[in-house]
């Protein structure tokens, strides 16, 4: 039997370097460790050896088509397939960043939508039967963060296609532009572009239905690391728990779900995202 592959984007630091040293100690399989920097993905994993865990690297910079292509044909010569890929990568300006906001808006699309899309465009052929994906989103991924109606319905509509949600995500950055996103699209250009995530989650469930592939998106808690200043009360193995729990536990009728950190399935369509969780300091 081929051996299983497990694969973690921006896994140098943060949440993703949790969720390896999870996979590490459970999963029965090669782990990837991945990062844009050759160099701190290196020390990540000298770390994990020290831990007596043995995490696989390789150099991964999802806003990089080659550097995707090159990742994709490397597994697909070692192992000819994905059993686990967690989109984990992303970037956030801080709430008193002083960028403008359409330098913040194409960015934080740009990596955190457009670049986990082109992850999962040139990944996702080589998942096996029955893999399972996992697209780290947030609370403010929340369809409640987007305040027009019409756009919330599109976002949730069940025949939204791929096409039609970057379009979207698209007139996002265009509204961005011209200084009109405000009333439509809330303030946040990661809390639009979590809500990506997870509109795009429910897309991909339908279009790898057939082949048993369970994709989820979840939100990870409130966590300390870089990305919050680590303000946030949980650590980063905590963090990690509800992707490990989405990657090597849930039942397998958990799909196209939008999971929250205490492992419970969370209506994304509701008025109001779950109460018990306090908002995220970026943006
Ligand atoms: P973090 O500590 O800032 O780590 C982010 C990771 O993504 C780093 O390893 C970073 O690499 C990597 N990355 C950024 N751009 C990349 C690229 N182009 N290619 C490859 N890797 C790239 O953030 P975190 O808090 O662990 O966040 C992990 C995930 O959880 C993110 O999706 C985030 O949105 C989500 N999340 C976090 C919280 C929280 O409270 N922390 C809450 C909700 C959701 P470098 O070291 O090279 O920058």
């Amino acid at each position: 039997m081929a051996s299983k592959v497990a694969i973690v984007t921006g896994s140098n630091k943060g949440i993703g370097f949790g969720i390896v040293r999870g996979l590490c100690k459970r999963f029965q399989g090669n782990v990837y460790l991945t990062s844009r920097n050759e160099q701190r993905g290196k020390t990540a994993v000298r770390k994990l050896k020290e831990e007596s865990l043995h995490p696989n690297y390789h150099k991964l910079d999802v806003t990089k088509k080659e550097s995707l292509e090159v990742f994709r044909d490397y597994i697909q010569k070692q192992y000819g397939g994905i059993d686990v890929l967690i989109n984990n990568a992303a970037i956030a300006f801080r709430k008193d960043s002083t960028m403008p906001a359409i330098v913040q808006a194409e960015r934080t699309l740009f990596v955190n939508y457009f670049s986990l899309l082109s992850t999962c465009e040139i990944l996702f052929p080589l998942l096996r039967k029955g893999a399972r994906v996992i697209n780290v989103s947030s609370n403010l991924g929340h369809l409640s963060q987007i305040p027009s109606s019409t756009l919330r319905n599109k976002l949730k509509d069940k025949n939204l296609t791929v096409e039609e949600l970057s379009d979207l995500m698209t007139q996002y950055v265009d509204a961005t532009r011209q200084g009109a996103q405000l009333l439509k699209w809330g303030k946040s250009s990661y809390a639009v572009s979590k809500v990506g995530v997870v509109a795009l989650t429910r897309i991909q469930q339908r279009m790898l239905h057939d082949r048993d592939i369970k994709v989820n998106a979840v939100h990870p808690g409130y966590v300390a690391t870089d990305m919050t200043a680590h303000a946030g009360p949980l650590t980063i193995d905590e963090g990690a728990q509800p992707a490990l729990y989405l990657a090597l536990d849930a039942p397998d009728s958990v799909r196209g779900e939008y999971v929250w950190s205490d492992n419970t399935v969370v209506d994304w369509e509701a008025s109001e995202m779950p109460k018990h969780v306090k908002q995220n300091p970026v943006e």
